[in-house]
């Protein structure tokens, strides 16, 4: 059983403008993810919802000014970008970066070692990788790309679901994994993530504006996030809510709040 323990959690965000101040992004986010669980993170665009995987990752742009990150009781923020994918945490990102002259395979089995503490067995490994491309739709020929060099949208989050697949992390968090996407591609990369969290029983957090990718993922629990924090936690309920209804009922209230 594994847990991802997020407390009173406050970012700030060095922006770009090195002259402008800092601001402060999540204002106090609490959110406890355990193995077999899948939560959903909804809210409106510029809501803090990337600040918050960001920071997860170990993003040096964003710092945690106070709160805490715990994985199975250690201190995530204590930990390297490369602790934390050893502890078992795996972030796809939304905007994944481009890694250009490395391939594909030899970027997975990099990650593979990184996260296994060892590097898997050269032969088990080509199998191991051919297994999973050809569940997620993926051409052989994409291994010996370069790392989201010239991707697609669509290709670039099989990639991440791949890696997912690969690496076997304890907690997943998942950042609009399911913007621009078609309805095939969306399928074929929810299908991935139902797939991890049966064999491996992970932790999911899945972070999306839309509520399209729930009626191929459903989470137990659903978060509204406005203004930096959650304002509300439910169950499924809250997402069809949401679908009917939008975010205004939450914006309003946040904004009445402050
Ligand atoms: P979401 O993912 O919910 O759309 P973000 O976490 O991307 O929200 O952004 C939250 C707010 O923080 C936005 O107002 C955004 O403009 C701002 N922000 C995020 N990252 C930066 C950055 N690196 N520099 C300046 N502002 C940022
Ligand atoms: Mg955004
Ligand atoms: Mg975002």
């Amino acid at each position: 059983q594994n847990v991802l323990e997020i407390k009173d959690l406050h970012v700030r965000v060095a922006q770009t403008d090195a002259n402008a101040e800092p601001i402060d992004i999540l204002k106090g986010v609490d959110l406890t993810v355990r193995s077999g669980e899948t939560h959903a993170i909804m809210g409106p665009n510029g809501s803090g919802k990337s600040t918050l995987s960001y920071a997860i990752a170990g993003h040096p742009k964003y710092e945690v000014t106070s709160g805490s990150i715990t994985l199975n009781g250690e201190d995530v923020l204590a930990m390297t970008v490369d602790e934390r994918a050893r502890a078992g945490l795996f972030l796809a990102m939304q905007y994944p970066v481009e890694v250009p002259g490395v391939s594909m395979s030899n970027f997975l089995r990099t990650a593979a070692t990184a996260a296994r503490g060892e590097a898997p067995k050269l032969r088990h490994w080509v199998k191991e990788v051919k297994g999973a491309m050809s569940e997620l739709d993926i051409d052989p020929a994409f291994g010996e790309r370069s790392v989201n060099e010239g991707f697609s949208g669509g290709e670039k989050k099989r990639h991440e679901i791949l890696q997912l697949g690969l690496l076997k992390p304890r907690i997943a968090i998942l950042d609009e994994t399911d913007s621009g996407l078609d309805v095939d591609a969306l399928r074929v990369v929810s299908e991935g993530v139902n797939r991890y969290q049966e064999r491996e029983h992970g932790g999911v957090l899945l972070i999306t504006h839309y509520t399209r990718i729930l009626r191929y993922i459903k989470p137990q629990f659903v978060h509204v996030f406005v203004g930096g924090r959650i304002v509300e936690s439910g169950g499924p309920e809250l997402a069809d809510e949401l679908e009917t209804n939008g975010y205004e009922r939450f914006t309003h209230a946040a904004a009445a709040d402050t």
